[in-house]
């Protein structure tokens, strides 16, 4: 079986101090549902703060970025050799640093290949724009997508892996995809993951829903065979909403 996985992306929210109150405020609710992987992911300034206060506890800490080098010349970037041993996990390419930062699948790739040899956890973005599903390319998209993404790597690789499928007309909108219709489209990134490394990694790997996840929707979500989990955003800033979530989904998968 899949281990659910609820993950947080805080985007560029909170100073150092709100930080610390956001985690303080969900730290025991999460405590409580350890069958449920936790992962936070605050802004990058407020890890370490955050680092020190899940210590010991059984919730993940994760970055929002990270350059696909080790160190040099690149003013202003964070490398894996920095995020290990502060945190577990990395978002990558998520749908706002393709859109804002001209990110692409090539280079995304490079940083999946750069989060693995630093044995950090990468949470990979994708998804089709809304003129692309409404043009009804939406399977060509994600299937492009996967591959490049999940280019060069080993089935033991891809494994590590976690993909997150977020149609970005659903992100920060309040206008999630259906279940059923994320379930199709994940099960799609499953198949293509299968045609690249075979069938057994495929089945292994942890595929989450993302946009417009709240604690009321959830459910609609977790209830779907091939979805694993959730990348939450704007519901992850409320510890109740968040909590929530983790819950229903503990529930629900019956962890
Ligand atoms: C996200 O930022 O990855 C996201 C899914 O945001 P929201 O939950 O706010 O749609």
């Amino acid at each position: 079986m899949r281990t659910p996985l609820i993950a947080g992306n805080w985007k560029m929210n909170t100073n150092v101090d709100e930080a610390i109150r956001l985690v303080e405020s969900m730290l025991d609710g999460l405590e409580a549902m350890p069958g449920v992987e936790r992962v936070l992911c605050p802004p990058f300034v407020s890890l370490t703060y955050a680092a020190d206060l899940l210590d010991k506890t059984s919730i993940g800490l994760g970055a929002q970025n990270m350059y696909p080098a080790e160190k040099g010349a690149f003013t202003g970037e964070v490398s894996p050799h920095m995020l290990k041993g502060l945190c577990q996990y990395v978002l990558l390419g998520h749908s706002e640093r393709r859109q804002y930062f001209g990110e692409t699948d090539e280079f995304v790739n490079r940083k999946v290949h750069a989060a693995l040899a630093y044995n950090l956890t990468p949470i990979i973005c994708l998804g089709e724009t809304l003129e692309q599903n409404e043009a009804g390319q939406t399977d060509e998209v994600v299937t492009r997508q996967t591959r490049g993404v999940l280019a060069d790597l080993s089935g033991a690789q891809v494994i590590q892996c976690v993909i997150a499928y977020e149609p970005i007309w659903a992100i920060g909108t309040g206008r999630p995809a259906t279940g059923v219709g994320a379930n199709r489209v994940i099960g799609l990134i499953r198949e293509t993951v299968a045609g690249l490394v075979g069938q057994t990694p495929a089945g292994a790997l942890r595929i989450l829903y993302g946009g417009s996840v709240t604690a009321d929707n959830v459910a609609e979500f977790i209830g779907q065979p091939e979805i694993d989990g959730a990348l939450v955003g704007g519901a992850s800033l409320k510890a109740e909403q968040f909590v929530g979530i983790v819950r229903t989904t503990a529930t629900i998968k019956g962890v």
